[in-house]
């Protein structure tokens, strides 16, 4: 089995008919054409075994994930998708392994109607990147740097369950003591849902978006940072799922909330004279949110208790080379 003949088992899997696709796979390069009136969205985003995702997760689980993770980076500019671009670096031609991945990428592109237009395939240490291409009417992407003092900070769904999944699966001595992650828990880590709906609802009415990918205070300080500002959250009101609730104490809870990552999950701020218009654009969206916190002057993220004391967080997000 060689380069082309997995190729060829993506192409045919991942067949979608999407009329902006002038030329899909099989040259040197796809051909889009972007709806006037709209600017390109475009994120990467590299899955590593054993890094990104446990290595014994399954081809479907990581086909899935890997491009769950660029949506919900399309989901925080409020972006629609449109096209993805894959590249797969893997350590044999191993045809089962390569269909069931197709299977898994597929499965999520279906639902989003994100046709597959190219990559790459290469030999080495299993990898999966993937480019997705979007769009938003021009001027209305969401970004970082938007938040202004007096906003209400704001956060979709729920946070901590894919954290709390990845800490059960690492730990034997928690095992032992509250059971395996749960089945609602491990699909969080394994087969994220990005909030593209949610995002293009936001359009016009968040100042600033970003998703919580890396942990809550690691992504909030990154608007706080990008928008001048401060941010206070209110870990009482985290929202947090009855799975995530019923298999942790409240001190290990709060610190995957805060800290534990891979929620795909938006954050956003939102000035209060537009919050019922918010509610309104949500309607039928199908996504719950919930008041986390609030804009205010100066820097940083600062945690508080339901008192209003400043707790001290837990150290906080994953960063690479740290
Ligand atoms: P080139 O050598 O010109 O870069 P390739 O031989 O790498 O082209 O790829 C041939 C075609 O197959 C291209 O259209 C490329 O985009 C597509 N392709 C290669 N690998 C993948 C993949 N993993 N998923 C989707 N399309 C792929
Ligand atoms: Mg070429």
């Amino acid at each position: 089995m060689g380069e082309f003949s997995l190729i060829d088992i993506i192409r045919q899997r991942c067949a979608s008919s999407r009329s902006d696709v002038v030329l899909g796979i099989g040259d040197d390069a796809a051909l889009v054409e972007v709806p006037p009136g709209n600017e390109l969205v475009i994120c990467t985003d590299t899955l590593v075994a054993g890094v990104h995702f446990p290595v014994d997760t399954s081809a479907f689980d990581i086909g899935w994930k890997a491009l769950a993770v660029n949506l919900s980076d399309l989901a925080a500019m409020g972006a629609t998708p449109a096209w993805a671009l894959l590249a797969l670096t893997l350590p044999k031609a191993d045809a089962d392994f390569v269909r069931a991945l197709a299977d898994g990428f597929s499965a999520l592109a279906s639902v989003h109607d994100v046709a597959l237009v190219g990559g790459d395939t290469t030999q080495g240490p299993l990898s999966i990147s993937v480019t997705v291409h979007g769009f938003v009417p021009k001027g209305q992407a969401l970004r970082r740097s938007g938040a202004q003092v007096g906003d209400r900070v704001f956060v979709s769904g729920t946070l901590g369950d894919a954290a709390a999944a990845l800490h059960l699966l690492e730990s034997e001595h928690l095992q032992r003591a509250v059971g395996s992650p749960d089945a609602g828990l491990l699909v969080r880590l394994n087969r994220p849902q990005a909030r593209l709906a949610c995002g293009i609802a936001l359009r016009t009415l968040a100042n600033a978006c970003i998703d919580v990918s890396d942990g809550l205070l690691a992504d909030l300080g990154h608007v706080a940072h990008a928008s001048g500002v401060a941010i206070e959250i209110d870990q009482w009101k985290l929202p947090a799922s009855s799975a995530l609730q019923s298999c942790c104490t409240s001190a290990l809870r709060a610190q995957l909330q805060l800290t534990g990552g891979d929620d795909y999950e938006l954050a956003f701020t939102v000035p209060a004279e537009r919050i019922d218009a918010m509610n309104d654009a949500l309607t039928g969206v199908g996504c719950a949110i919930t008041c986390i916190g609030r804009v205010v002057e100066g820097e940083g993220v600062r945690v508080l208790d339901s008192v209003g004391n400043e707790i001290t967080p837990p150290r906080g997000g994953w960063e690479h080379f740290s």
